[in-house]
């Protein structure tokens, strides 16, 4: 198993929990660019988990005079996230603070080029599309959507875009999450936890949880288990490239 997005370093105790994924493939994404060091710190003891620089939307309009910091640490960052647009917070200043943020990031990463990008995008995933799609074919990385709740012609959109999706255990208990599942591109899913954001009988999610995403899709794709498994960290190893 991997897990494509999961917040080891906000867990109560942010080392056991990365030494919970006992060597699982992950992606440790962190909320503000003051996170990064110590999140590096932190992966340096466990070489399959991947540190990512990020920038959340909620906060853009706090965290906009940390931009600066985000781009002089982004060539030390493979991994970039969780960055994104969030549509629900009704406040436009912070709309438009979240635009700057995610543009610039974006114009820095297609820059950079060979970056793994894990993108929010609730309620926003028409402007995380265009944003995208503004820099065409001069955007080498993988983009890989977290936590995708758009709709199915966002879903087709994306899919073209060579988008992956990363799919967590509430999003295969919610009925809205199910039908999207079912139409993504079984060679573009790949687990995630969103520890400890998600919760699974009550407790923060951790990667181990991604089997139940795992039972889900081997019911759906009417496969084994393990083939499903084999399946999604095939997707995983092919979006960051190794
Ligand atoms: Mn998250």
């Amino acid at each position: 198993m991997h897990d494509a997005h999961c917040h080891f370093d906000l867990y109560p105790d942010p080392r056991a929990a990365c030494a919970q994924a006992a060597g699982m493939p992950a992606i440790l994404v962190t909320t503000k660019p003051s996170a990064f060091q110590r999140a590096c710190a932190l992966a340096g003891d466990f070489p399959a988990i991947h540190p990512a620089l990020g920038l959340i939307p909620q906060e853009a309009a706090a965290l906009e005079a940390h931009l600066p910091l985000f781009l002089d640490l982004l060539p030390r960052a493979r991994f970039v996230g969780e960055i994104g647009l969030d549509g629900v917070s009704p406040d436009p200043a912070g709309q438009a603070a979240q635009s700057r943020v995610f543009a610039a990031v974006l114009d820095a990463c297609a820059k950079a080029g060979g970056k793994v990008l894990s993108i929010h995008s609730r309620r926003a995933a028409t402007p995380v599309l265009d944003a995208l799609a503004a820099h065409g074919a001069a955007f080498p990385g993988a983009v890989i959507l977290h936590w995708f709740s758009g709709n199915a012609a966002e879903l087709v959109r994306a899919t073209g875009m060579g988008c992956f999706f990363s799919v967590n255990p509430a999003m295969v208990k919610s009925a809205n999450g199910r039908a999207l599942v079912r139409g993504m591109p079984r060679d573009r899913v790949v687990l995630e936890s969103d520890g400890p954001f998600v919760e699974v009988d009550g407790r923060p999610a951790a990667p181990a949880d991604g089997g139940l995403v795992v039972a889900h899709l081997a019911g759906l794709w009417g496969m084994s288990r393990e083939a499903a498994e084999g399946l999604m960290d095939a997707n995983f190893a092919r979006a960051v490239g190794n």
